[in-house]
């Protein structure tokens, strides 16, 4: 720790007393390593503010002391962006204690969350109104309000209602110098120009940090039927979905997941069972929903709309989850994939979009490409067929050392993948941004125009450059004065 952190510590503490900051060594660690543990940070402290005016004084105090912040809420990036830099030359800023749903407004679908709620917490408090945010993905009890606006998170229903841009009706956050933009209040129309809330939407940290938001919420649940189908290809997925689109607004989630990826989950996470009684190559998770007691039951709707798929051969075989306990074994199914394939051994994953129709045919042809460039992988794509977004895995050959072969093989293969996607009119980053990990890649494969913008906002909001440094904006620190 450098003199000028340590002072600021003391300061802190002086300030805002012994919660708001966290220095033992041993509190300190589990938050230094990503998610997937690829990126091993280090700090001296983690501060802890527990109200906006708190983080303001905090940024204010570590900007004139020079220090810089990495924001953090439940630390579950998937591209270490969360993670502080290897040589310790800034502190964890974690919104744990910014966590209270400061409204719920049923009439007006809306609510005011603070940054640090967990995703998980707010569904609740959403339902307790009557209503929902609807938004969702297998973080959902570590995610927070802050780290979702801040990756503008996707999730399993943005098929029906978008990312958290569409979701953030509101913005309240401490910008680099320390000053607070109140930007909360739900305005359908504001034409002052730059939107602010838009630039603060995944901007992963470094344009400030998010202290609450206001989110749209929209009719609570009435019924939901999942159903679990076995198709031959993604391209027989993606003609199920437009069937299903062709006769109804209920369906709320499209995944698609391969055998491979679902024989994983089987074998790793317990107690969970394949839906149907045969293998197929690929497979479909598809829920819809109602929101009016008196709206035909979706079950007897994808009943209605699956018979002729199946009579098509679109579908192979299909069942339709009997229970809210199996429909929640289904998604679990689903949820565990990111899981199981960590259990399973190293993989270099790629979080892509490309246009939804397009999106079967790069599935099968860029498994097949990097299956035959580099021997002995497996690759394929599971996730959110109906955006064009899936994780892309290519899975090491068996009995390789994890470590070793991820170091050798990912800076070959992420590239190769990478210029697939953009052949395909693609991007890189579909919903976990660029954190470090990808930053290399936005480098190589942005245009000079997107890189000169970036690079050019990121220093108008933060000229000291002291907020989340190596993330998402290649720049050089600046120069500090002898
Ligand atoms: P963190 O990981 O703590 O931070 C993420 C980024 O936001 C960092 O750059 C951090 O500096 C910044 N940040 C955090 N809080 C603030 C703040 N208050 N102000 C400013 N910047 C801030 N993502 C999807 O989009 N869709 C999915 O389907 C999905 N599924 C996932 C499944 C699993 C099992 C896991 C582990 C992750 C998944 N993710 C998914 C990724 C992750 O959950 C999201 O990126 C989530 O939005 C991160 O929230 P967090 O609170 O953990 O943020």
């Amino acid at each position: 720790m450098d003199n000028a952190q340590a002072k600021l510590i003391v300061a802190i503490r002086h300030r805002h007393g012994d919660k708001a900051v966290i220095d033992d060594a041993d509190a300190v660690a589990p938050w230094l390593t990503d998610w997937r543990g690829r990126y091993q940070g280090k700090a001296a402290a983690i501060l802890s503010p527990a109200a906006t005016t708190e983080v303001a004084e905090m940024v204010g105090m570590a900007r004139a002391a020079g220090v810089a912040l990495v924001p953090q809420g439940g630390n579950t990036s998937m591209v270490g962006g969360a993670t502080p830099p290897a040589d310790g030359s800034a502190l964890i800023l974690s919104t744990r204690r910014l966590n209270r749903v400061r409204s719920v407004d049923p009439a007006a679908n809306l609510a005011v969350a603070e940054a640090g709620v967990i995703l998980a917490d707010l569904h609740d408090a959403a339902l307790s109104a009557g209503r929902r945010f609807p938004l969702s993905l297998g973080a959902r009890g570590s995610a927070t309000v802050g780290g979702l606006v801040s990756t503008n998170a996707g999730g399993t229903q943005v098929l029906r209602f978008g990312t958290m841009r569409a979701l953030v009706a509101g913005i309240e956050a401490v910008l680099p110098d320390g000053s607070v933009h109140d930007g909360l209040s739900a305005l359908k129309k504001d034409n002052r120009g730059y939107d602010l809330k838009e630039l603060l939407i995944g901007a992963e940290g470094t344009l400030g940090i998010v202290t609450a938001a206001t989110l749209r919420l929209v009719p609570a649940v009435a019924a939901r039927a999942v159903a679990w189908c076995g198709v031959a290809s993604p391209a027989a997925a993606l003609t199920l979905l437009r069937r299903l689109e062709a006769q109804t607004d209920t369906v709320e989630s499209f995944e698609i997941v391969p055998q491979v990826s679902l024989d994983l989950v089987l074998r790793h996470i317990p107690g969970t069972r394949a839906p149907l009684a045969q293998a197929h190559p690929w497979h479909v998770l598809i829920e819809a929903i109602a929101t009016a007691t008196d709206a035909e039951p979706p079950a007897a709707l994808l009943e209605r709309l699956l018979g002729p798929a199946l009579a098509a051969g679109e579908v192979v075989d299909a069942v339709i989850a009997a229970s809210e306990a199996q429909a929640d074994a289904f998604w679990r199914l689903r949820d565990s994939i990111s899981s199981a394939e960590k259990a399973h051994g190293p993989a270099v994953q790629h979080d892509i979009s490309v246009p939804v129709d397009t999106m079967p045919r790069f599935m099968v042809e860029a498994a097949a490409a990097c299956e035959a460039r580099f021997h002995g992988t497996s690759a394929s794509g599971f996730g959110h067929l109906g955006d064009g977004n899936v994780h892309f895995h290519v899975r090491a050959p068996a009995g390789v050392d994890a470590d070793d072969w991820y170091a050798r093989e990912a800076p070959r293969i992420t590239p190769f993948v990478n210029d697939l996607v953009i052949a395909a009119g693609g991007s890189i980053s579909a919903e976990h941004g660029i954190g470090q990990m990808k930053l290399d890649e936005l480098e190589r494969l942005s245009s000079p125009a997107r890189l000169a913008a970036l690079r050019a906002i990121k220093v108008a909001f933060d000229p000291d450059r002291l907020m989340n440094p190596g993330k998402l904006v290649a720049l050089a620190p600046r120069a500090v004065a002898p």
